[in-house]
């Protein structure tokens, strides 16, 4: 009787044959010496958004946060469960991260969801609606445009989603101090699966455009 499933053992072998022995004193130092990552990255539980894939990150890099639709949720302080506000804080008053992006990807279901019920919660108690409809007014005002197709609504809530939850972030004092003294900047990228194309959101504009990688 296998305790965990099989194809996740055989990508173990392969990490330890791998990957580890190639970086197993990385690992033993970062073990030894703590977490320093310098970035935050926000993503979404999509599997086909996986930040440490896409950056090409090893261990200890990257600080990941993910959830659905990678959304941000204004600074509430009022004695809930913030699992999002949890690593946020810790992010930015423990490990002191120099940086957070929030990537936003193509074809993500909870944006899609917020979409199809103009961001509003199916039903008391449905966990992905009530929390999709954080982005609830600019879901309903971009599912009422109807010069768009369905795809391109779809893209337009996905990169204005990120904008919004980049706002939401400000409304938390600390990262707002932060940013104000020049100790943490905050970005914005937008991931296409189908053509691996990353988009960078211009910090100026608020437009999304292709990084130059030269
Ligand atoms: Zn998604």
């Amino acid at each position: 009787m296998s305790h965990l499933p099989e194809h996740l053992l055989v990508g173990y072998r392969n990490f330890m044959k791998g990957r580890y022995a190639a970086e197993s004193e990385r690992y033993v130092s970062l073990a030894r010496e703590g977490q320093a990552p310098e970035t935050m990255l926000i993503a979404c539980c999509d599997s086909r958004s996986a930040p440490e894939t896409i950056f090409d990150s090893g261990p200890g890099e990257l600080f990941v946060l993910r959830n659905v639709g990678n959304l941000i949720p204004p600074f509430e302080p009022d004695q809930e469960f913030h699992s999002t506000s949890a690593a946020l804080e810790f992010a930015v008053d423990v490990l002191k991260v120099k940086n957070i992006v929030i990537m936003g990807h193509g074809r993500c279901g909870g944006i899609r969801a917020a979409l199809a019920q103009g961001g509003k919660p199916l039903k008391p108690g449905d966990f992905i609606g009530k929390w999709m409809s954080l982005i609830h007014t600019a879901a309903a005002a971009v599912a009422s445009t109807s010069v768009m197709t369905a795809t391109e609504r779809e893209t337009a809530l996905e990169r204005i989603s990120v904008r919004y939850s980049l706002n939401n972030l400000r409304t938390f004092p600390q990262i707002k101090a932060r940013e104000e003294a020049g100790e943490l900047t905050l970005y914005g990228a937008w991931f296409d699966i189908s053509a691996g194309e990353l988009w960078a959101m211009n910090r100026e504009t608020g437009d999304f455009e292709r990084p130059s990688l030269d």
